[in-house]
């Protein structure tokens, strides 16, 4: 198909220059990119089309340069180089552990990072845990990241980015239909995800679509320390998996390890996961629980947690704590993680323990932080002024 500037170009369309900033297509589902197409200037059936070619170069090939895409006529794709910025974030620093976990500090804007990791699995597959804000408001006392303050959240494109990364550096272009290293998404980096749920809900289509990075929702697993009024809206737009991260089977407990249990109690936290849309035996929701020495670990408490989840499909995660400097907590014995998990065990949850992966290089859940604190507005102007002048 040629391009008819006549018939694609409304009379109305604004040459670039006259743009103040380049408008960005990435972290834009193909409703968004359409409408993006309309302002840039092109009629609506072109701007469709366009739309849906553009995001298989973007998405399924894991082109970000307009001059590549082929299939569109020579003079848009200069016109579109020009309104459009595609331009990913950037990886400032990479460790690879001595068990092939990578992780990435990717840096979105000036001042504003955050990390993401790859965990190798078993064969060939393999999850990326994403980053869904940069710190986090919610204070839970045995993780790294709510020693944080919130810097912001991020943007659809910034999640979806993470991903676009990753993929560059495992060399996983076009999206190939089997042997893939990257085989699921964690929402388990940085960041409460449902207190970021419109970009995160955005991410996960444009994550799932088949004409792009091909990940199934049920390959996405969103955690959430139980953000109660927000777990319906996951499960009817997103029909993701869902991971709670509970860690305690007291209120009182559960106060202190995880603050927003004030707000949203355990009983409110399992009744939402009793309606969780979609949940069944084939879909069961993870129960994340971390094992803190002396703290959550007897076997009294092991008991509860089974008695608790009745009537639940559920499995259960336990996490060894994975310290960070000035930690309060301790990691529990492996013998006290195999008692706990032989009574979670016995009364039918599949409970694996996760190997903690990439502590070498503080990849490990829980230990991610970035330097970014937050900043005046100000502040960021200036700096964002300095580097853009
Ligand atoms: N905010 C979300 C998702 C990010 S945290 C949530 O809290 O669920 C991802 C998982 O890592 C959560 O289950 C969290 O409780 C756990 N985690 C946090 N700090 C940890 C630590 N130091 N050791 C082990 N797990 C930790
Ligand atoms: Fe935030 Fe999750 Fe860490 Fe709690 S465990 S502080 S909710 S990132």
């Amino acid at each position: 198909m040629g391009y008819k500037p006549a018939m694609e170009i409304d009379l109305q369309h604004k040459p670039a220059s006259q743009l103040s900033a380049r408008h960005t297509l990435l972290g834009k589902d193909r409703l968004q990119m359409t409408a993006s197409l309309r302002e840039f200037g092109l009629a609506e059936k072109p701007a469709k089309m366009r739309s849906n070619q553009i995001f298989r170069w973007l998405y399924h090939q894991g082109i970000n340069d307009f001059s590549l895409m082929t299939n569109l006529a020579k003079d848009l794709r200069n016109d579109l180089a020009e309104y459009f910025d595609l331009s990913r974030p950037e990886i400032i620093e990479k460790l690879v552990s001595t068990d092939g976990t990578r992780k990435y500090l990717i840096r979105f804007a000036p001042g504003v990072e955050a990390e993401s990791v790859f965990i190798p699995g078993v064969g060939r597959s393999g999850a990326l845990c994403v980053s869904s804000q940069v710190g986090c408001t919610l204070n839970c006392t045995f993780c790294h990241t709510g020693s944080q303050a919130l810097v912001r959240n991020l943007t659809a494109a910034e999640i979806v980015g993470q991903v676009l990364l990753a993929r560059d550096d495992l060399d996983e272009w076009p999206t190939p239909s089997a042997g893939r290293r990257i085989t699921n998404i964690v929402f388990m980096g940085m960041g409460e995800p449902l207190l970021n749920l419109p970009n995160v809900l955005t991410a996960i289509d444009i994550l799932s679509d088949n004409e792009g990075i091909s990940i199934s929702r049920r390959r996405i697993t969103v955690s959430t320390s139980g953000i109660v009024p927000q777990m319906a809206p996951l499960g009817d737009q997103g029909k993701t998996m869902l991971a709670i991260s509970l860690h305690a089977v007291t209120d009182a407990l559960r106060n202190e390890l995880v603050p927003i249990n004030r707000r949203y109690p355990i009983a409110e936290l399992l009744q939402a996961c009793r309606q969780y849309p979609g949940a069944s035996n084939a879909r069961r929701i993870t129960f994340e629980y971390v094992m803190l020495k002396g703290i959550n670990d007897s076997d009294a408490e092991a008991k509860e947690l089974v008695r608790l989840l009745a009537g639940i499909p559920a499995k259960i995660n336990l996490i060894p704590f994975n310290p960070w400097p000035g930690s309060p907590y301790e990691c529990s014995s492996w013998q006290r993680i195999e008692a706990f998990a032989e009574i979670v065990n016995k009364a039918g949850y599949s409970s694996p323990v996760r190997t903690p992966r990439g502590r070498d290089i503080f990849a490990a859940c829980g230990q991610l932080k970035s330097e970014s604190v937050k900043k005046r507005a100000s502040e960021r102007l200036r700096e964002q002024q300095q580097l853009n002048p």
